[in-house]
This record gives structure tokens, C-alpha cells and sequence, in this order.
């Protein structure tokens, strides 16, 4: 629930062995996680309230003078939550019960995944189910070929419940695999020219359409994305998962929510000509991508830059599950430029010292 910025959300929940979804809203400032309303559904009562929220709304942007139709969350910020609830109720032909519920039936919101672990579902797993194991599927970009799906479906039917699933990560899960036949499911993935490894860095890289598929983007993200991950690949073992994150322009299509390094496509003029770039940003802050650590890097410098703060990353991480975010958070900005002690060519028009021989790493 934490980085995912839904204006409405239903959040599943058990209580007495039954299940239900909470129902969060988008209240408050911009950018927060949708806040908890109280309100318990059973799973059949949660499209006629969808439905019921999405008339309220109607009805009241409907009347709006500006141009622009308010966020669901500008609505409820004027309204407030209380009264907009109020006004659902009456358009259902059941109650939303959500104070009774408050008071005594509430269980503990459901906990927010903590950081990295949302990238390590790629590999096997065992599932909660006794004797049964998922694998997450590395798919590079979210891009998969129509023989690689109806191959991934065929794996689902035979072996699996006959469900795939999908990642906020552009990645894939097959469930229920029992596991006399994990391995040879495994086999099966790779067949397809597909991988299951959790160390691939395409496990934990996205990117939005780019200049090919979308004309708001400064650079061809995707095609950057994948040069970068085939430069990694011989340069830097990753053992914990590390969110790089694409975007053509502020609108961050492909994952809103932060990542452990975003790159802010841009055009850079330089010797009469235009080349494409990126901001590097880095863990967390209050601005949109975290903070900036480096602007206008063209993507000529981006590789080498990229792979020398990982190598870093890994040398100078207090244990083995520190995400590169939370390593990122530890530092001031100039303390990290000063450990990647690289700068790249855009900035201080000097020459790249070769810090990346695969020898060094
Ligand atoms: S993030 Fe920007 S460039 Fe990328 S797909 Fe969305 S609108 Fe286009």
C-alpha cells in the first residue's frame, strides 16, 4: 500500500478465516499513500462500492468551472471523508458499517513491505501452501513475446494452478508449482529464453515506454535500460535486488512509487549538438525521485557511472541487505559523489578515468 498511490484502494485482509478488503482514499496532500477509511468488504460488496465512489464523484467534478476535472483527492480534501462516505452510502442498497467496524473489529493495517523485499520474489519460493512453490520471472522491461506467453501459459496449466500473475515491477509469477516439479519448471523457463535468477539486474529494472512508444519522452528509455543492463551484466554480480528506474519525462508512467536510483530523461545540448541524457537520483527524499546526485549526464557516461556506484554499493553497505537506497540515505550528496568519485563528462568536461575494467570488479 505504501508506494502505491491509488486514489481508491481495497487492500485484502484476513479476519476469522474469512476474507476481506479494506478500503483506503486518497486524502490529504498529493503523493501521500491512500489513508484507511475502517471500512471492512466482503469480497462481493467491493465493485457495487467502487461503483457507488465513482457516482459521488461524477456528480460533484460534473459541476466543476475550471477546465481541468479535480482528483478524486482534491474532492474528498473539500468534502471531507466523512461526508463523501455518507453520500456512498445512500447510493447502495447496503450499509457501509464502517464505524462499528472501527471501533472493535479493526485488525492491524496490513503491513508495508519493507524495502528491497518487493524486488526478491524472482526465483523459487516456497508458498504459505505446504508442498507448494512460486517462481517470479525476470521479464526485461515487462516485454515478452506472444510464443513466451502461450509457453509461460502452457507452464501454468500443466504444472500450476493455471494462473500467472503480475508484478508492479514488470516481472511474472507462476504459483502453486508443487515441487517434485520445481526444477524442471525451471528447465521450461529457459527453454523460452526467459530467466529466473534473482540476481539479474533486468529484475529490478523499469522503464516507461521511451521516445519509441510515447512522444512527451527526451530519450529511448527502453533501449537504454536494456545497453545498461547489458553492460552490467559482465561487470557487476548483483545479490540483492536494486531498483533502477527509467523515465522519458516527469510523469513517471512506469513506477510511481520511488526507486533505489531513478534517471530523469533530458536533452543535453553540447558541441552544437543534441544528445540524450539523464538526472541521476538517488534514495529518498521529499522531491518526486528522491535526490539529485548528478543532472545532465549523457547516456554515453550513463553506463559506466551506473555500474560505478553499484560496485561501491556493494563494498561499502553495511550488511547484505541494505538496499542501495537505504546505503544511499546514509550520505550527504557530496559524500556520495565523492565515494562514486566519478564525474561525468557533461559536468566537469574531463576525461572518464576507466574505473569500470571488469578485472576491477
Ligand atoms: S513517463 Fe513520460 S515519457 Fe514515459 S511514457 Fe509516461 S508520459 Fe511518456
Amino acid at each position: 500500500m505504501g508506494d502505491r498511490l491509488n486514489d481508491i484502494a481495497f487492500a485484502a485482509v484476513l479476519l476469522n478465516d474469512n476474507v476481506y478488503f479494506r478500503l483506503s482514499l486518497s486524502v490529504g496532500e498529493k503523493g501521500q499513500p491512500p489513508s484507511d477509511t475502517g471500512i471492512l468488504l466482503p469480497p462481493e460488496k467491493c465493485l457495487p462500492v467502487l461503483a457507488a465512489l465513482a457516482d459521488v464523484y461524477l456528480a460533484y467534478s460534473h459541476h466543476t468551472t475550471s477546465k481541468r476535472r479535480p482528483r478524486l483527492r482534491e474532492l474528498l480534501n473539500t468534502l471531507g471523508c466523512e461526508n463523501y462516505l455518507q453520500e456512498v452510502e445512500q447510493h447502495l442498497p447496503f450499509s457501509l458499517l464502517y464505524t462499528e467496524i472501527r471501533k472493535d473489529l479493526t485488525p492491524q493495517p496490513p503491513s508495508l513491505v519493507g524495502k528491497g523485499e518487493k524486488y526478491q520474489h524472482i526465483g523459487i519460493h516456497p508458498q504459505r501452501q505446504q508442498g507448494l512453490f512460486y517462481i517470479g520471472v525476470v521479464l526485461p522491461l515487462g516485454r515478452l513475446e506472444s510464443r513466451q506467453m502461450r509457453g509461460l501459459a502452457d507452464l501454468a496449466a500443466k504444472y500450476g494452478s493455471g494462473t500467472l500473475r503480475l508484478t508492479p515491477w514488470q516481472n511474472l509469477l507462476l504459483t502453486d508449482i508443487p515441487q517434485q516439479w520445481v526444477a524442471d519448471v525451471q528447465s521450461e523457463i529457459a527453454l523460452l529464453e526467459l530467466d529466473s535468477s534473482a540476481n539479474n539486474i533486468k529484475g529490478g529494472l523499469v522503464a516507461c515506454s521511451g521516445k519509441k512508444g510515447c512522444a512527451a519522452s527526451a530519450t529511448d528509455t527502453k533501449s537504454h535500460a536494456l545497453a545498461l543492463a547489458e553492460y552490467l551484466k559482465t561487470r557487476v554480480t548483483l545479490d540483492y535486488p536494486v531498483n533502477i528506474h527509467f523515465t522519458g519525462c516527469e510523469k513517471s508512467c512506469a513506477q510511481h512509487s520511488k526507486s533505489d536510483i531513478t534517471l530523469l530523461g533530458v536533452t543535453i545540448e553540447a558541441e552544437n549538438r543534441t544528445v540524450e541524457g539523464y538526472h541521476v537520483y538517488v534514495g529518498d527524499s521529499n522531491q518526486k525521485f528522491g535526490r539529485e546526485l548528478y543532472q545532465y549526464v549523457t547516456f554515453a557516461e550513463l553506463p559506466a557511472l551506473i555500474g560505478r556506484m553499484l560496485y561501491v554499493y556493494k563494498i561499502q553497505r553495511l550488511n547484505s541487505n541494505e538496499s542501495f537506497g537505504e546505503f544511499a540515505n546514509r550520505f550527504a550528496l557530496e559524500q556520495l559523489q565523492q565515494l562514486f568519485n566519478i564525474i561525468p563528462q557533461s559536468i566537469a568536461n574531463k576525461k572518464i578515468p576507466n574505473f569500470l575494467e571488469k578485472s576491477a570488479i
